[in-house]
């Protein structure tokens, strides 16, 4: 077995190998401090200028406009399903959500706690295989927010395509594919995600919120959970999880020193091309279940003739090196997780593998 194995797992997962050294390097003395990261004050002036980097890497790989905070709050992905209606959505109105899986599932269940909501489109109709077209959807007049989820991770669906949401503020979880590909953030009314899958380790949320809507978010709530309070004191209202987000800012360093969102882009758009022509090719063994045009390029699942075939797969995958490919319990089969951190090397060690598992197997 190598030293380190090819890590699919969904999350938390793969970070770049360069890194995990830097990590290790700085640890029991970073910058000179005579201490660890993770012994700063987070009020310390080292610390000051991670958090600020962090932030800054993040404007530039994305081209964040002026006019949004980038945040860094704690709860994961999860406390944003609820922290975002109780800003944004009281009893007498109503969020749109479109549901194109488990996650849209969860922040939908959050949002009625707090209004109405409106389920815009669904693909629940063939099990999340697919996304909605996006000019079908229907939109509530006067709606407080368009709820969107770019990836969907356990489904293995990625939208391609955004939905007009007019004048009413788009909000979009890109927990399993932000900095993926480029995007236009000046679409978006607030943005999130959670690190752990393609920015870092988990501890630290993103959340991306444009100043309007910062602006229609209560004073009414509990002071950690208003956007408000976290976007005035740059996220460090009470301790921040700094080393978190000096992870992050290695990432995100890391990926700006590999030729930034151009060559992120290009990496993960060749891994798709790979492993589907690999699965297209060889149609009667490997099955993907996703409609062709929400195939997504972070999870991609498939299936093979028999389940005992897909448990010897997975057995055999892990014994030659490569792990996490068990797909989520609610989907069975394999899944293929490949977040930024994942080289093109890596998939093509794995079609390799596939190819002779399927010459010994089909
Ligand atoms: C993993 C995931 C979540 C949950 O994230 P947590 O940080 O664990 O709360 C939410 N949405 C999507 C799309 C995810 O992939």
């Amino acid at each position: 077995m190598p030293e380190r194995i090819w890590n699919f797992n969904a999350g938390p997962a793969t970070l770049p190998l360069p890194v995990l050294e830097k990590i290790k390097a700085d640890l029991p003395n970073y910058n000179n401090t005579g201490m660890a990261v993770m012994e700063l004050s987070h009020r310390a002036k080292d610390y000051a200028a991670i958090h600020a980097e962090a932030q800054n890497l993040l404007r530039e790989l994305l081209t964040i406009p002026a006019n949004y905070k980038i945040l860094f709050l704690q709860g994961g992905a999860s406390t944003q399903f609820f922290m975002i209606p109780m800003n944004l959505l009281s009893q007498d109105q109503t969020a749109d959500y479109i549901n194109t899986g488990t996650w849209s599932k969860k922040a939908i269940k959050e949002a009625k706690l707090f209004g109405k909501v409106n389920v815009a489109a669904t693909s629940e109709d063939a099990n999340f295989t697919y996304i909605p077209a996006m000019d079908g959807i229907t939109l509530t007049p006067g709606a407080r927010y368009l709820h969107c989820t770019s990836n969907n991770t356990i489904a293995g669906t990625q939208m391609h395509v955004f939905p007009d949401s007019g004048t009413v503020p788009l909000i979009c979880d890109m927990s399993s594919d932000i900095l993926s590909r480029k995007l236009d953030v000046s679409k978006f009314g607030l943005i999130y995600a959670g690190a752990q899958k393609n920015l870092g380790p988990s501890g630290v949320t993103v959340v991306i919120i444009r100043d309007d809507v910062i602006d229609m978010s209560k004073d009414t709530i509990p002071s950690m959970c208003q956007y408000k309070i976290q976007a005035e004191q740059d996220s460090l209202y009470n301790t921040a999880p700094t080393f978190s987000i000096y992870i992050l800012r290695e990432v995100l360093k890391y990926f700006k020193t590999i030729g930034g969102m151009k060559a992120v882009e290009k990496e993960n758009a060749a891994k798709g091309k790979l492993l589907y022509s690999v699965i297209d090719d060889n149609a009667d063994f490997f099955r993907s279940p996703i409609a062709r045009d929400s195939r997504s390029l972070m999870n991609v699942v498939f299936r093979l003739p028999s389940e005992d075939l897909e448990k010897q797969f997975i057995a055999d995958a892990s014994a030659a090196g490569f792990g996490g490919l068990k797909g989520h319990r609610s989907v069975g089969g394999i899944r293929v997780s490949m977040y930024n951190a994942m080289t093109l090397k890596g998939i093509e060690a794995l079609t390799e593998f596939m190819l002779g598992f399927m010459k010994d197997n089909g």
